[in-house]
């Protein structure tokens, strides 16, 4: 058994992940095509808010962690009107007031408005997630604000095991992450996998929680070991002074945490039923920038994307939540969590990795918006009834890539490994 290859069902989806893995391998190509161009990877993020919920700790000024602003000639000038009209963004329709507020009820993340406010513009592709070397009680006390306190409140729905947090935050110091060396032989295996899992005790979710619970932490956690794949497939070797995949770094943050792996694929599924349920709309979106070549690019990608996606059949079901007797008032905490976890993201001592956690979890958020804010059939027609900003399609497929990518990785980890054992 390969611990970087999951097999079966990803859990509260109608997919496998074999079948995952050869649809990420037919969107991966148009989506590495697209995120290149001026449409995706030019993005307006606020990136100096202040953090609303303690004092930051300080920020990390290491060059990797630092990112370079575009400069205002370098955008399209629709885009930097400050009295732009709003309809000049994609086919919406409707009369929202120009200075947009943080969010609206629909909303299930904060979105900023690209025409407004204090935003700085950024190329997505110049500063791409990866190792920054971020670490230690800062970054660490980020993703436990996350789990502790805006997952549903996490006891008695997701506990802290053996150990706990506190644990967490003096184990780690800086650069030097405790790296383990995954085993060399399949006895070794079970034991190596028991040591690691006493050792980082993490969250387990109890499986009798509501669906609506496990799903907010499935996207969760996806996302934390998304970001943490890319930081071990683009890793800076310090000896080496080169980027490479790091197989340890890996197998001790995700390959041994089989839910973690799982939830990466979870997010996948998420995101394509997004894209499926959005599929006309965005299909009809006006995608045009001040670059000829890559608007006829773009022209011709999405529509490739959306069909692959289309034909992925039933993945997901958004159906099935929130029917319970008390579904209103869950999807309202459910929606006031995840936009508090996009909120927290200002408190990243990172400019890098703040600027690519506001991003997916806007992202994320996006997604959640078209599958439990409108009804499929606000997505057909004239969509008056949607309200869409640019920048929550730039995340949404700019999130669907960074998945995208991570399944790509673990592919690499996986045959890593295979080469690395030797009695399998
Ligand atoms: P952390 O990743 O900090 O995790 C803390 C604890 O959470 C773990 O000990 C474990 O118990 C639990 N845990 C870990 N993964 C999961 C999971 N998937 N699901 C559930 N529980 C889990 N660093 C970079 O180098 N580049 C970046 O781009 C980057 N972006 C970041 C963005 C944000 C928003 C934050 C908060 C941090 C970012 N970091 C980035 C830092 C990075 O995520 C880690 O915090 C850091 O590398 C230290 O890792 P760690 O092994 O101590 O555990």
């Amino acid at each position: 058994q390969n611990i970087c290859k999951p097999e079966g069902f990803v859990m509260d989806t109608y997919s496998d992940f074999d079948g995952i893995e050869a649809l990420n391998r037919r969107v991966a190509v148009p989506l590495r095509k697209l995120i290149k161009t001026k449409f995706f990877r030019t993005l307006r993020v606020e990136l100096y808010k202040p953090c609303q919920f303690w004092r930051s700790e300080g920020s990390c000024f290491q060059r990797d962690c630092i990112v370079q602003p575009l400069d205002d000639d370098q955008i399209p000038a629709a885009w930097r009107k400050q009295t732009v009209d709003q309809t000049n963004f994609g086919p919406f329709l409707g009369s929202f007031p120009r200075q947009r507020p943080e969010f609206t009820d629909k909303d299930f993340a904060i979105v900023n408005d690209e025409t407004y406010g204090e935003g700085v513009w950024l190329d997505l592709v110049e500063n791409p997630e990866r190792f920054t070397g971020y670490a230690g009680a800062g970054a660490n006390a980020i993703w436990m604000s996350i789990y502790e306190h805006n997952c549903f409140g996490v006891p008695p729905y997701i506990q802290d095991t053996a150990g706990g947090w506190g644990s967490q935050l003096v184990n780690v110091d800086g650069k030097s992450m405790p790296f383990v060396q995954p085993p060399r032989k399949q006895r070794d295996l079970a034991p190596f996998l028991e040591s690691l899992a006493e050792e980082d005790a993490g969250l387990t979710l109890p499986a009798d929680v509501p669906k609506e619970y496990r799903i907010f932490y499935r996207a969760v956690s996806g996302l934390h070991a998304s970001t943490s794949t890319h930081i071990c497939a683009d890793y800076f070797n310090a000896t080496s002074n080169k980027w490479e995949p790091n197989l340890n770094c890996f197998i001790a943050r995700i390959g041994a945490f089989p839910d973690r792996l799982q939830n990466i694929y979870f997010n996948f599924v998420l995101l394509t039923r997004a894209l499926q349920k959005m599929e006309p709309y965005l299909a009809a979106y006006d995608y045009s920038t001040n670059a000829k070549k890559e608007d006829r690019a773009v022209a011709r990608l999405i529509p490739k994307l959306l069909k692959t996606v289309k034909k992925a059949g039933l993945v997901f079901d958004d159906s099935e939540l929130f029917l319970a007797a008390n579904g209103r008032a869950l999807k309202a905490e459910f929606k006031d969590n995840f936009r508090n976890i996009s909120r927290i993201m200002d408190c990243t001592g990172c400019e890098k990795c703040r600027l690519w956690g506001k991003t997916q979890t806007l992202g994320i958020g996006t997604a959640l918006k078209a599958l439990f804010s409108y009804p499929d059939r606000a997505f057909r027609g004239r969509f008056t009834s949607l309200d869409f900003k640019r920048n929550e399609i730039v995340a949404l497929i700019t999130t669907y890539f960074q998945f995208s990518r991570s399944i790509e990785d673990i592919g690499i980890f996986r045959a890593m490994y295979q080469n690395l054992v030797t009695d399998w």
